[in-house]
């Protein structure tokens, strides 16, 4: 978190060997460990100024998070978009046999055959390869966007819908619009140690993005959504999903009004294509873990069909669902809409937003600029606030 991460993150050194970045990703994806616990043990072991290019990483994070709860209506055009974008290539044969090479990793091109092959077997993905990799899918192989990030979407461990999205859509050009991120040959030779053979000539040479697929550029900032907080007389079912595993560290989660608990898997609705076997089981072993810091007995549900959770919610005599923060994405839109049938048993369906993301989330709004100049601020109040906990400690965040 300190020097060796400012000075060698950007090194792509190949799977097994990336010991310059923290690879805490699909931990924190996952809220198994939280934004405030790494950024206060950076602090705590490297102080501020040392660790400042690891704490800001982080903060892209809370960034892309924030952005997308501010424009849902971005995740929705990708969701939708990208069934457009299968259908197209389903009568395009000569763009189907590009887009079956690129997702084989049998392209020719060393080194984008060697991360489809790190990225299927270990489900992750060095930054500066998820950079070129995009850029090479868009530019060299004129392959569309939604296409790559739904491979991502379903391999990688860490994957995130605000995260992916609008990683994907920063490489293109649509998030800084008209800056488009170029992959470039001496780059990769340099940041991947000379492993690649890769020529100027087998790249495309990037001079517009693609934002004239949205003419109508980005949609204005939404204020964030409002939810229903939960009442803590009333009995409540505590439902954990993988976007949020650490329901200890919520006040009111596991107090006396909850009389039962469920883990619900949702590794599945990521893509409507198939999603890796390692995702699948990694998400399992979050919730196991989630379930068993909760210290209730959990019921784990797969479908989660509504009436299961209604059914699982009766049996126990709940009144109100309870669950962390549901931020833009798949799980989102799977829960709340269901919340009329939960509406319609006599159940309401309450979240619990973090402090950390009402610290953050008001200031991505635009570029991460905005974040980034409130750093130091952030860094001040999380530790008077005791968001910022030391290291170890799993403080408790009101709901
Ligand atoms: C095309 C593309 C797709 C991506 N898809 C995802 C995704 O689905 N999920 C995801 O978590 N990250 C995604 N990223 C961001 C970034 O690549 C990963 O977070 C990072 O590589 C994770 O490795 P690490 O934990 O070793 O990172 P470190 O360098 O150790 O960084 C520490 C933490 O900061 C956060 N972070 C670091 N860089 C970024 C970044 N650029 N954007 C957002 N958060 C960051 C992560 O939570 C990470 O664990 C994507 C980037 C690109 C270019």
């Amino acid at each position: 978190m300190g020097a060796r991460y400012t000075d060698g993150r950007n090194y792509d050194r190949g799977p097994g060997r990336h010991t310059a970045v923290s690879r805490l990703s699909p931990y924190l994806r996952r809220r198994l460990i939280l934004e405030q616990e790494v950024v206060s043990a950076a602090v705590a072991m490297h102080g501020e100024a040392a660790a400042e290019k690891f704490i800001q990483e982080v903060f892209w994070r809370s960034y892309f998070k924030g952005w997308l709860e501010h424009r849902p209506q971005v995740w929705a055009a990708y969701r939708d978009g990208l069934g457009a974008d299968t259908d197209r290539m389903a009568g395009n044969s000569v763009g189907r046999r590009r887009l079956e090479q690129a997702l084989a990793g049998q392209t020719g091109l060393d080194c984008f055959d060697a991360w489809v092959c790190e990225l299927r077997e270990t489900g992750y993905l060095h930054n500066h390869a998820r950079m070129w990799f995009a850029s090479i899918w868009i530019f060299t192989f004129e392959l569309p966007w939604r296409l790559g990030a739904d491979f991502f979407y379903r391999h990688l461990l860490d994957g995130d819908a605000a995260s992916n999205t609008l990683s994907w859509r920063w490489v293109a050009g649509l998030h800084t619009r008209g800056k488009p991120y170029a992959a470039r040959a001496d780059n990769i030779r340099k940041f991947t140690g000379q492993r690649f053979n890769v020529r100027d000539e087998d790249l495309a040479k990037v001079d517009c993005g693609l934002e004239d697929e949205e003419p109508q550029g980005l949609p204005n900032a939404q204020p964030l959504r409002t939810i229903k907080r939960m009442d803590p007389n009333r009995p409540t079912l505590l439902l954990i999903t993988d976007e949020d595993c650490s329901p200890e560290a919520l006040e009111g989660f596991c107090g006396p009004s909850i009389v039962a608990a469920a883990t619900l898997e949702t590794g599945h609705l990521r893509s409507s294509g198939p999603v890796a076997d390692l995702v699948l089981s990694f998400e399992r072993g979050a919730l196991g873990d989630a379930g068993l810091r909760c210290g209730l007995p959990v019921t784990p549900l797969c479908m989660g069909r509504a009436e299961e959770i209604v059914a699982l919610a009766q049996r126990h005599g709940a009144t109100q669902i309870l669950t962390a923060y549901l931020p833009v994405g798949p799980v989102q839109d799977h829960l709340l809409g269901m919340s009329a049938v939960f509406e319609a048993n006599g159940l309401t369906l309450c979240e619990g937003r973090r402090r950390w993301d009402d610290m953050v989330w008001p200031h991505a709004t635009a570029g991460f600029f905005k974040v980034k100049q409130q750093i130091p601020r952030f860094v001040r109040v999380g530790l008077e606030t005791r968001i910022l906990e030391a290291s170890g400690t799993r403080p408790a965040d009101a709901i």
